[in-house]
């Protein structure tokens, strides 16, 4: 990355949103990770320049959302980390479609859904990710799914083109769509929803959102689930069964109340972490032969 790269880079952000050498730390929900070279929350317009300025640098760059499915490595992150934030946040009603940028947060677009009356998004309200991460992971929770509501996506391709793909282009299975696989980005999303009371709504959302704080570790930073749920099991069961509730590598820990999620006690490391992700596969196998799949997205140097 040289100095014209990066006057170049300062330049299409006018100055704002452009954070070098930032600690990925203060952008995961583990409140773990070492510094990205440099990280951009650019807009709509400002993404395609940044995008067609890596390309023709040949610096390598990464894309998250609200940094709550990923462990990025204690060496950090090389390249540009571009952060669909605020300024790609933005989330439009029209009759039961509400189309929102990548950036928006679910909880803020199951809000605006209920205020005007559509049904669908109650699942996502307690999820804490950008839509954008959201259909990349197919997030779901409580019997819904970003499947059952995703009407089309605006992506960009990796020569920056931008196509329009209809859900069933998305691939979209358990916690898993084709986006990764064909390195798209995505900038939009239209979801489509069903009238409902505004009341029923906000009772159902609050009712998901108290059985969440009741059974999930969330006074912790985490990433939620750790591992996916193997077929015909739960992976929280599993590591429960085999007897690893608290169990504990550096400021790294199976939580006691969930034994799904792996939490960070304060100071842990992404080291730590893979070290325990690593000891619990390694005894589930042992023990049930069940091979647990780690859910979260490892990026970056470790
Ligand atoms: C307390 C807690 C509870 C959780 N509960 C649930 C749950 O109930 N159900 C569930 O499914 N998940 C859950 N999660 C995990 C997480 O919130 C979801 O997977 C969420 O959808 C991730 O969105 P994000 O914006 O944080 O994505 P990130 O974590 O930032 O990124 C996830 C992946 O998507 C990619 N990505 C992000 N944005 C884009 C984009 N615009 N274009 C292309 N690629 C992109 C990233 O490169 C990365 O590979 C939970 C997490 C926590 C911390």
């Amino acid at each position: 990355m040289n100095d014209q790269f990066l006057t170049e880079l300062e330049n299409i952000m006018a100055g704002s949103g452009i954070f070098m050498e930032e600690p990925m730390k203060k952008h995961t929900t583990f409140r773990v990770g070492g510094p990205a070279d440099v990280l951009v929350q650019p807009d709509e317009t400002a993404l395609a320049a940044v995008l067609g300025l890596c390309r023709q640098h040949h610096v390598p760059y990464s894309f998250i959302g609200n940094g709550s499915n990923l462990l990025v490595g204690d060496k950090g992150i090389r390249g540009v980390v571009i952060e669909m934030t605020e300024p790609m946040g933005d989330i439009e009603v029209q009759g039961t479609r509400i189309t929102a940028q990548a950036g928006a947060m679910l909880s803020k677009i199951a809000n605006t859904a209920a205020s005007n009356g559509l049904g669908g998004m109650e699942f996502a309200a307690g999820i804490p990710g950008s839509v954008g991460g959201a259909v990349v992971m197919n997030a779901g929770a409580y019997g819904g799914e970003m499947k059952d509501i995703i009407e089309r996506v605006y992506v960009l391709d990796e020569n920056g083109a931008q196509l329009e793909l209809d859900r069933d282009a998305l691939d979209l299975g358990y916690r898993h769509s084709c986006i990764p696989d064909k390195k798209y980005i995505v900038t939009k999303v239209v979801l489509e929803l069903v009238p409902r009371d505004e009341a029923e709504i906000r009772s159902e959302m609050k009712e998901l959102n108290e059985k969440r704080a009741e059974k999930q570790p969330l006074q912790y930073p985490s990433a939620g689930s750790t591992f996916k749920r193997p077929e015909g099991y739960f992976a929280g069961k599993l590591i429960m069964d085999a007897g690893l509730r608290g169990y504990q590598v550096g400021g790294a820990q199976v939580s006691e109340k969930h034994c799904g999620f792996v939490i960070n006690k304060g100071d842990a490391t992404a080291a730590d972490i893979c070290q325990l992700m690593r000891d619990v596969s390694d005894k589930v196998q042992a023990q049930f032969g069940v091979v647990l799949e780690p859910e979260v997205k490892m990026i970056g140097e470790f």
